[in-house]
């Protein structure tokens, strides 16, 4: 069950309702984030709604029979938007599309990659300065450093960035340079990672984890919504299965799942879905007719010499048709 308070209420008048939640058999989590003041009510007796509706301060109360509640789409039934500002919004309606290097590697790259992205109206750059590799010996990126040269270069473009964060100690170093921090399917579940993103006001994009479920992958969302951050959205980036012919299995199942169980945009990840180049065109494509509310894709402008992942990577021809074709199948998709 989820209460919806008003957000002026005294501690008195929350006390009250808190109490009265309590003596109803279910256990509270107070939730407060940038859009509302909530208490999370889990318990399994039943009751007469009305026992509730009238205490003072009561917004709503909302039954959700599901076990994750704040990211169920059983209560809200607007769909999530996320406002980057500058006319950018993630979940809106529109598709969103977010473009650039596996890793952010030099002033260079940076440059040619934002100005691909100015030349095909794309407003979200990706890229990683913090890389999760297998192996401890490769490419793992330039680390802060890198990340506040790109700030600079995307700032002035009018370019919004979206770069993995690994670690709690990186959330603050990487506050004033982003504008969506990624969990990486590495860290779907480091909860402790997820609990400290909770308690920043920027918007969160979680991957679902290598062998994560997608009820999993929800889970983890509702640990950021829970610790007072409602700026987030999903990432479907393919899953480990038993098939060895791509990299991963891109779930489309999910988009469609997801977009029923959650308000929560649901973004897709095709380069990492299935790992080879020239079949992350005719990926994007489906997820846009399953329903993704983004397309997230590596391109470089010489993927053959990437830091990391370029056997994935789109070079900026290929983006370009692929950004062409992301749009048109949007259309058509939305012509039904
Ligand atoms: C990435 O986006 O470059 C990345 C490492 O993704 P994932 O966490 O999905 O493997
Ligand atoms: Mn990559």
């Amino acid at each position: 069950m989820i209460i919806q308070i008003q957000p002026s209420l005294t501690a008195a008048d929350k006390e009250i309702i808190i109490s009265k939640v309590k003596s109803l058999d279910y256990k509270t989590t107070e939730v407060k984030t940038q859009h509302g003041n909530y208490i999370v009510a889990i318990g399994k007796k039943e009751f007469d709604i009305r026992q509730l509706g009238h205490l003072k301060g009561i917004i709503d109360v909302h039954r959700v029979s599901d076990d994750y509640k704040l990211v169920s789409r059983k209560w809200k039934i607007s769909r999530t938007k996320i406002d980057l500002g500058h006319n950018v919004i993630i979940g809106d309606g529109s598709l969103s599309i977010m473009a650039g290097p596996c890793s952010i590697e030099t002033e260079d790259q940076i440059q040619k990659t934002v100005d691909h992205l100015v030349k095909n109206n794309v407003k979200i750059m990706r890229g990683g300065v913090f890389k999760p590799r297998s192996s401890p010996y490769a490419f793992r990126g330039l680390g802060i450093e890198g990340l506040k040269m790109w700030y600079k270069l995307a700032r002035q473009a009018g370019i919004k960035i979206v770069s993995e964060v690994m670690q709690v100690s990186q959330i603050g170093e990487m506050y004033d340079y982003i504008d969506i921090y990624q969990v990486g399917a590495r860290n779907t579940q480091n909860f402790n990672l997820l609990d400290e993103l909770g308690r920043v006001d920027r918007a969160v994009m979680i991957k679902r984890g290598i062998s994560g479920t997608i009820e999993e992958l929800l889970y983890s969302a509702e640990y950021v919504f829970a610790a007072g951050n409602e700026k987030l959205m999903l990432c479907e980036r393919g899953i480990r299965t038993y098939e060895r012919a791509s990299r991963n299995t891109l779930d489309v199942n999910a988009i469609p799942i997801l977009k029923e169980k959650t308000h929560l945009p649901v973004i897709v990840d095709p380069s990492h879905g299935i790992g080879i180049r020239q079949y992350v065109e005719p990926i994007a494509l489906a997820a846009v007719m399953a329903g993704a509310d983004g397309i997230i894709y590596e391109t470089h402008q010489k993927p053959e010499e990437a830091a990391s992942d370029g056997q994935q990577t789109l070079d900026f021809e290929e983006s370009s048709v692929l950004i062409d074709r992301l749009r048109k199948t949007f259309a058509l998709k939305n012509s039904f």
